[in-house]
């Protein structure tokens, strides 16, 4: 095994497996138990390359948000103008009036 650790299945956190047969090195998710989806690379020439073609996450950042729940709600509400209870209110009416 490589020093380059694989990053978990995107789909169910497990632990993948990389491996080799005849038509090169893969790596999968082997947690059909828990898996989905269970995820597969296509073959490649060596481990190396099997697992950056795994770990290769481009959307990976797009995924993850780095601000508290609560910093979010507020962001949002600053957004819409609330800036007081007088103004959730508002908007509390305009979104259960359906936006009218
Ligand atoms: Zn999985």
């Amino acid at each position: 095994m490589s020093e380059t650790k694989l990053k978990p299945c995107p789909f169910c956190g497990e632990e993948p497996f990389c491996g080799t047969d005849a038509q090169g090195w893969g790596v999968i998710c082997t947690s059909m138990q828990q898996c989905d989806v269970s995820p597969t690379t296509t073959y490649h020439e060596s481990e190396e390359d099997a697992v950056a073609a795994w770990n290769n996450r481009p959307n990976e950042k797009g995924l993850t948000f780095d601000a508290s729940e609560t910093e979010i709600i507020l962001a949002a509400l600053s957004l819409w103008g609330v800036e007081n209870n007088r103004d959730l209110d508002d908007l509390c009416e305009k979104i259960k009036s359906g936006g009218k």
